[in-house]
C-alpha cells in the first residue's frame, strides 16, 4: 500500500513549499467534494524509487477561536489518514503558541511524526533545532523547502523504512548503447516487470466521486453469490479487496465504496475518503473510473482523472446512469465527453446502469484489452523495427546543423507500457516528435485503455 504523508503546522510555515517541491507541481488533488472539508491537497510524489502520497493541510493558527474544531476539520482528518506526520515549524518566526498546541495534540495522537524545522537558510540549523526541542517531538529535522535544503535526510528518515515500488523504472543499466540493439536485449533486465499476479489476477479499482453508483456497480460486478469472504477488519482507510473469478478469469475488485456484506445484500458502510481513493488507483492495474451520465464531466471527475492518468493506470470509464435518459440528453454528454475527455482519449468509454445492469457485462472485454495493452512484453527488436519504420517516414529535426538520432528502443516498464528510445541529442527532441512516436507505438501495437510513457536516453 502507497505510505500516506501529512504536512501538518500553522499558516505560512512553508508546507505549500514543501508540497510543490516533493510532488514537483503535479495536479494536486482538492479535497472539496461535498461532505468533506475544504482545503486540504493530494499530491502523488516518488523518492528513490518509492511512490507515496502527500497531503497538504490549510494550517492550524493560534489566533483563531475554535481552534480544536479547526483542528478536528482538516488537519486531524489528514492527520488520521496519513501513515507518518511532518510537523511543520517556522525556524525565522520561532516556536508560537500555536506550535506548542499543535505539537501537544500530535504527542496524543502517537502517529510517527517528524518535526520540521523550516527556512533554515534565514537561522543557524543549530539555534533552530535548540529553539523547537521544548515541542518534544524529537530532534527537529533543519529544512529550507524554498532551496531543496535538507529534504533528503528528512525523506529517508520518513520513507526509509517503507518498501521500494515493484517497477523500478531506472533499473536498465546505461552505457549499453554502443552495443546496440542485440546488446541492450540482453542487458536489459525485464524479469521486474509486473505482468498477471496468478494470486490476484487483474486488479480492478472502481473509482469515482461520491454517489456517481460505486457500490452499485459493485453489487452488479459481483453478483453476490460469488463473494468468497471479504468482510475483512480494517481502518476506514482501507480499501476492500475481493477475489472473484468470470469466464475462467480470474479479477480482484479494489472497492473503495466500502461495500460490505450486510445479510443477503451489500451496503456501503464507509464515506468516500481521497486518500482511500489514491491508494486504490496506485494498487490497481486497471481502473474503472465510474461517472453520472446525470450530472455530466465535472470538476472532480477531472481532477481524479488527472492523478490516475498521472499514475499511468490503464483506465475504462464507465457513464453510470444511462437508464431513463432522453436522447436529447445523451447527446449533450456525449458532446461534453468528446470536448472534456480528450487527454484521456485512448480510454473507451461505456454508458451502463449499474442499477439495471445494462451495458455492465462489456466493462470486462475493455479491462482486458487495456490489461493487455498495459503487461505485454514487447521484444527489443520488435520495438526497435517500430522506430525505424517511424523514422524513416517522418525524421527527427536537426539540432545546430546535426539531425537528432534515435537507433534502438526496449520496453522499461510495464502498467503503463515504458519504451525507452535511445540515441544521440535525444534532450532536443521536440515534444511534437515524442507524441509523433507516442502515436505510432499507440497504432502498431494496437495498444488500448492505458497510457505510455516514453522516455529518451542519450549516449554516443
Ligand atoms: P504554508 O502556508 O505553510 O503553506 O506556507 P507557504 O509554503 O505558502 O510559505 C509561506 C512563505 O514562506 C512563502 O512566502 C514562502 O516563499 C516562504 N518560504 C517557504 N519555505 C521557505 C524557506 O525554506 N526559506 C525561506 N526563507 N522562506 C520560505
Ligand atoms: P457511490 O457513492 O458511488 O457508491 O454510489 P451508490 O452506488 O451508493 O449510488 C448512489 C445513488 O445512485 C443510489 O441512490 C443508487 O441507487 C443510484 N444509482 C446507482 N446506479 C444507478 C443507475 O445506474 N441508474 C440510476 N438511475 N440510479 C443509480
Amino acid at each position: 500500500m502507497v505510505p500516506v504523508i501529512a504536512l501538518v503546522g500553522r499558516p505560512n510555515v512553508g508546507k505549500s513549499t514543501l508540497f510543490n517541491r516533493l510532488t514537483r507541481s503535479r495536479d494536486a488533488i482538492v479535497a472539496d467534494y461535498s461532505g468533506l472539508t475544504r482545503d486540504r491537497k493530494y499530491g502523488e510524489a516518488k523518492w528513490q524509487g518509492r511512490t507515496y502520497i502527500v497531503i497538504d493541510t490549510g494550517g492550524i493558527s493560534g489566533d483563531e477561536e475554535g481552534i480544536d474544531a479547526k483542528m478536528a476539520e482538516q488537519s486531524l482528518q489528514a492527520i488520521e489518514e496519513a501513515d507518518a506526520v511532518l510537523f511543520m515549524v517556522d525556524s525565522r518566526a520561532g516556536m508560537t503558541a500555536a506550535d506548542q498546541m499543535i505539537a501537544e495534540h500530535l504527542r496524543k495522537k502517537n502517529k510517527c511524526t517528524f518535526l520540521v524545522a523550516n527556512k533554515v537558510d534565514t537561522v543557524d540549523p543549530d539555534i533552530a533545532r535548540a529553539e523547537f526541542s521544548p515541542l518534544a517531538i524529537g530532534d527537529a529535522w533543519p529544512i529550507a523547502a524554498a532551496h531543496g535544503r535538507g529534504i533528503t535526510a528528512l525523506l529517508q528518515a520518513a520513507l526509509g523504512e517503507f518498501p521500494k515500488d515493484e517497477v523500478e523504472e531506472e533499473e536498465f543499466p546505461e552505457g549499453e548503447a554502443a552495443e546496440g540493439a542485440e546488446g541492450a536485449a540482453a542487458a536489459a533486465p525485464q524479469k521486474r516487470l509486473p505482468g498477471p499476479d496468478e494470486r490476484t489476477g487483474i486488479k480492478i479499482a472502481i473509482i469515482g466521486r461520491p454517489n456517481v453508483g460505486k457500490s452499485t456497480l459493485v453489487n452488479r460486478m459481483l453478483g453476490e453469490e460469488r463473494v468468497i469472504v471479504y468482510d475483512q477488519a480494517g481502518t476506514t482507510r482501507d480499501s476492500i479487496y475481493i477475489p472473484f473469478e468470470r469466464d475462467d478469469a480470474k479479477y480482484t475488485l479494489i472497492d473503495t465504496a466500502g461495500v460490505r456484506r450486510r445479510g443477503k445484500i451489500f451496503e456501503a458502510v464507509e464515506k468516500f475518503s481521497v486518500v482511500k481513493t489514491l491508494q486504490a488507483i496506485q494498487d490497481a492495474n486497471v481502473v474503472v473510473f465510474v461517472m453520472d451520465a446525470r450530472e455530466g464531466v465535472v470538476d472532480h471527475d477531472l481532477n481524479l482523472l488527472g492523478f490516475v492518468l498521472e499514475t499511468g493506470r490503464a483506465l475504462v470509464i464507465a457513464l453510470n446512469k444511462w437508464d431513463g435518459m432522453d436522447n436529447h440528453e445523451r447527446e449533450r454528454v456525449k458532446t461534453e465527453l468528446e470536448r472534456r475527455l480528450q487527454f484521456v482519449d485512448f480510454a473507451d468509454i461505456h454508458f451502463i446502469s449499474a442499477l439495471h445492469g445494462t451495458g455492465v457485462g462489456n466493462l470486462y472485454k475493455s479491462v482486458q484489452e487495456s490489461f493487455r495493452s498495459a503487461v505485454t512484453r514487447w521484444p527489443t527488436s520488435y520495438l526497435t523495427q517500430v522506430l525505424e519504420d517511424a523514422v524513416s517516414v517522418h525524421q527527427p529535426p536537426l539540432v545546430n546543423g546535426r539531425r537528432i538520432k534515435l537507433r534502438y528502443a526496449h520496453l522499461g516498464g510495464a502498467n503503463p507500457p515504458l519504451i525507452v528510445i535511445h540515441g544521440n541529442q535525444v534532450d532536443a527532441v521536440p515534444r511534437a516528435y515524442s507524441r509523433y512516436l507516442e502515436n505510432t507505438y499507440r497504432r502498431v501495437l494496437k495498444l488500448v485503455g492505458t497510457p505510455i510513457r516514453i522516455e529518451f536516453k542519450g549516449g554516443e
